[in-house]
């Protein structure tokens, strides 16, 4: 299993297209991009590569300095795509790929990268086994899988509903899994709850502290940058 403490980003357990998105976050200090570093953009592959049940799975491999420059180029194609389907009103950075068209040109080109073939095998005794083979360079297989998983997302067929997250300060997406659900997670909501307190009744004295927002059941989410942003930022908001 994945281990959401040791990623470099929020792991919210979305769909892995919508958790690569969501490598760009924000929490007190600001904006981050959890794939700027080789290093930190390692730690998000492993803590995500359980999930893609690649047949050629290597626990140990690091990938290439290219494989993770195609990385980047996805993440950013999916965002740009995710901004357009959502209609996304945030004013944060969106995508470092302003290109609609660039951005779908880019998750095509990295779906090809590689492929997954089902096989069928005689073994010893006689019998038919099913496997999978891979096609293309192994380092490649992983980023091709987000990809496809990506054009599979945004596919005519996919019945998800993607949204923007509009709590303050949150750049993340979300799948709308739930008719009641608004925001990425627990964390977010009461972030947009409190933000909406403030802004009918003042900011409190900061001497007696903030009010503490009501508990959550949901891992800690980093993007807890809410208490720290005006009331008027509220507005942006659509709830
Ligand atoms: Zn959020």
């Amino acid at each position: 299993m994945a281990k959401p403490l040791s990623a470099p980003s929020p792991i919210l357990g979305q769909h892995l297209p919508v958790e690569l998105m969501n490598t760009v976050w924000t929490n007190r200090q600001g904006i981050h991009d959890a794939l700027a570093s080789p290093d930190v953009a390692q730690r998000w592959i492993e803590a995500i590569r359980p999930r893609l049940d690649l047949p050629t799975a290597d626990d140990a491999e690091v990938l290439s300095q290219d494989a993770l420059v195609r990385v980047r180029a996805l993440r950013d194609g999916l965002r740009r795509i995710a901004a357009e389907r959502t209609a996304d009103p945030r004013e944060q950075p969106v995508s470092a790929m302003a290109d609609l068209e660039t951005a779908v040109q880019v998750v095509n080109e990295t779906a090809r990268l590689a492929h997954v073939w089902p096989t069928l095998t005689v073994s010893a005794d006689g019998g038919i086994t099913d496997d999978r083979e891979p096609a293309g360079a192994r380092e490649d297989l992983l980023v091709a899988t987000l990809a496809t998983q990506g054009i599979e997302l945004f596919s005519r067929k996919a019945d998800l509903d993607l949204r923007a997250c509009l709590a303050p300060g949150c750049v993340l997406y979300f799948i709308k899994d739930h008719p009641r659900r608004q925001w990425c997670s627990n964390a977010c909501g009461n972030c947009a709850r409190a933000a909406r307190y403030y802004a009918r009744h003042g900011r409190p004295n900061p001497e007696r502290g903030a009010p503490v927002p009501p508990p959550s059941s949901s891992p800690v989410h980093p993007t807890e940058t809410c208490l720290e942003l005006a009331p008027s930022s509220v507005t942006a908001s659509k709830n």
